[in-house]
């Protein structure tokens, strides 16, 4: 799955981030013995134990809801941060990293599902903290893209607007606030079951873990 995966993604640049969260890290470790390097957890406790145990040239990601009072575990290693979904979060991301002597890449959560569930900024909420003055002086975080999650649904039509929303989105941060920001390039959605869709309505990187490790309990 894994090899089949990377080659249809591979010639559409396109990265997989290989969703490791329940499983064992003898799993992690065979799919990184074939050639896997970003992995993605949605729980900090748990991904700070893996990493671990694990090669250090694993790209570890966080691609789940982060409490600002975990952030200090993570941001000694963390590569990506999906799930900035409050300006108080961004500033303590920006906190820890500068103790870490780091730059921490991180992409906005955007809501772009029905379901009340799901995390997220909406739009103007997060144009009023990209204009806010103290957004400036955030020098050790870097926003390099979005995420969206879509309803989960069988409508494809619905999952497909809910992506092309987030497209949006993208296309407008870029615009109004990252215009000479080459950065900020990363459109991350798509799952196991819509990640097609997704790669249609241009995602980037895609997080799918079922697929590759099979369905979790
Ligand atoms: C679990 C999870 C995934 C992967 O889900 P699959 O359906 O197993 O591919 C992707 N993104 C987030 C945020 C997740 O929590």
């Amino acid at each position: 799955m894994l090899q089949s995966l990377n080659k249809e993604f591979r010639a559409n640049n396109i990265k997989l981030v290989a969703v490791s969260k329940t499983k064992p890290v003898s799993q992690i470790l065979e799919l990184y013995q074939q050639g896997q390097r970003i992995f993605g957890e949605n729980r900090v406790v748990e991904m700070v134990e893996k990493k671990h145990q694990l090669p250090e040239d694993i790209d570890w990601h966080l691609i789940g809801h982060l409490q600002t009072n975990k952030v200090k575990l993570i941001a000694p290693f963390v590569q990506l941060i999906h799930s900035v979904d409050s300006y108080k979060l961004l500033k303590e991301i920006n906190k820890q990293a500068i103790k870490q002597d780091r730059i921490i890449d991180v992409l906005l959560q955007f809501k772009i599902a029905k379901e009340d569930t799901k995390y997220g900024f909406d739009f103007s909420t997060a144009a009023t903290m990209l204009k806010d003055n103290g957004f400036n002086a955030l020098k050790n975080i870097r926003i390099v893209g979005v995420m969206g999650m879509a309803t989960f649904t069988y409508d494809e039509q619905q999952v497909r607007l809910e992506f092309r929303s987030l497209k949006g989105i993208f296309d407008q941060l870029k615009a109004d606030f990252f215009a000479t920001a080459p950065y900020f390039q990363e459109i991350s959605m798509g799952m196991s079951g819509d990640y097609k869709i997704a790669i249609e309505e241009g995602s980037t990187m895609v997080r799918i873990g079922s697929l590759i490790f099979g369905a979790r309990n």
